[in-house]
């Protein structure tokens, strides 16, 4: 199939997810040389192909083929797409079946390759990504094929295509701290222990507390309070408990246990140095990592023939990122292996009348086979 016809046939199957519309079983007819393995797991589909070119590195593609819902506003059938003024419009233009579309023929063409090729392919990253590309690594570290490498085709552009290479995601670390007190009467404040006048002098400490100065990819680790409770409402008694709610976007260089130390040195030993004489503040704390923090070491080969590979096609030399949401790479970096993301712009992901332009799908099956010549 031409380019063209291909990203119209992706876009043309609807596969909301965890659905997959067919298309790992359309991937897996599409590239018979390659050699399959199917990982289905509670209604999600997976899909791995690998192929042999030569002794060297193990490369990896992936990404996944289904879509969030298409949801309100568009001007044409989002599972319909249309051609207008060069754009490609329907759901997963961008996210993201122009990277899928790319995989595809890039690897579809190739003759020859230092070492191993692969793709990974889920149609579980839009959900709660639990069954997708996590389990098939898992899989394949059981059986000592981890890749060396990966390069998610994720949309990553922001203004221009060539514009931003991802090579890591921030973390997020949730949290709550309860602090107990003992009820009491306004007029009596002596007899009670007010959790409001016990934070008082330590929560400057706490607000917008940076927990590193970040760098030239990551953005300080900031605590954000999100929430605050005590009291019952009124003016005439003092409350017992007070609840803290907060989340702190991490980069690499804060880890959960830094978090923890200097919140429980705050509530703590600060405490007691600002209010002598007082005892110890009574407080619960509860941190939870809903997402790890990573970056891919910037002086890694795949980044450097990454980086040249899009220059070459673009004349763009691309920023090095780490904005952004979470994805799936997060899964490669976790197994340790080396992983970018990269694709077309991601300036309508998710948004009604989704759309790519068409150069951007050449171009990137252009970076692609750029890629593969550097290895
Ligand atoms: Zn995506």
């Amino acid at each position: 199939m031409e380019d063209k016809e291909l990203f119209l046939a992706l876009l043309n199957t609807p596969s909301i997810t965890p659905q997959d519309g067919g298309l790992l079983a359309f991937a897996e007819d599409y590239l018979p040389d390659f050699t399959a393995k199917r990982v289905d797991i509670d209604g999600v589909k997976n899909l791995f192909l690998y192929k042999k070119f030569g002794e060297g590195v193990h490369l990896c593609f992936a990404g996944h083929v289904d879509v969030v819902p298409p949801g309100e506003g568009w001007e044409s059938d989002p599972f319909e797409p249309v051609e207008k003024e060069g754009f490609i419009y329907a759901r997963g233009a961008q996210d993201m079946k122009s990277g899928v579309c790319a995989i595809l023929q890039t690897c579809k063409t190739v003759t020859h390759f230092n070492g191993t090729l692969s793709i990974l392919l889920t149609s579980d990253e839009e959900g709660d990504a639990k069954n997708g590309t996590v389990k098939v690594l898992e899989i394949l570290k059981n059986e000592n094929f981890l890749p060396d490498f990966a390069i998610v085709a994720e949309p990553t552009c922001f203004r221009n295509f060539g514009d931003t290479i991802k090579i890591g995601r921030r973390g997020s670390i949730n949290g709550k701290i309860e602090i107990k007190g003992v009820q009491g009467h306004a007029a009596y404040p002596q007899n009670a222990k007010n959790p409001i006048h016990q934070i008082a002098s330590i929560l400057p400490k706490v607000a917008e507390h940076k927990f590193d100065e970040g760098n030239d990819i990551f953005e300080p680790s900031t605590l954000v309070l999100t929430d605050i409770k005590a009291g019952e409402g009124v003016t005439n008694v003092t409350p017992k408990n007070l609840t803290l709610m907060f989340n702190i976007r991490n980069s690499p260089l804060t880890k959960i246990e830094d978090v923890e130390r200097y919140l429980r040195s705050i509530f703590g030993l600060l405490y007691m140095v600002n209010n002598p004489g007082k005892g110890k503040l009574d407080f619960d704390l509860e941190l939870q990592e809903s997402a790890k923090s990573f970056m891919t070491d910037r002086s890694s080969i795949l980044i450097a023939h990454l980086s040249r590979a899009v220059e070459d096609v673009t004349g763009l030399v691309p920023e090095l990122s780490a904005a952004g949401g979470t994805s799936d790479a997060r899964f490669f970096a976790e197994f340790g292996v080396n992983v970018a993301e990269f694709g077309v712009l991601n300036d309508t992901i998710h948004a009604a009348n989704e759309r790519c332009h068409i150069s951007h799908l050449y171009d990137l099956i252009k970076v692609y086979r750029e890629l593969l010549k550097k290895f």
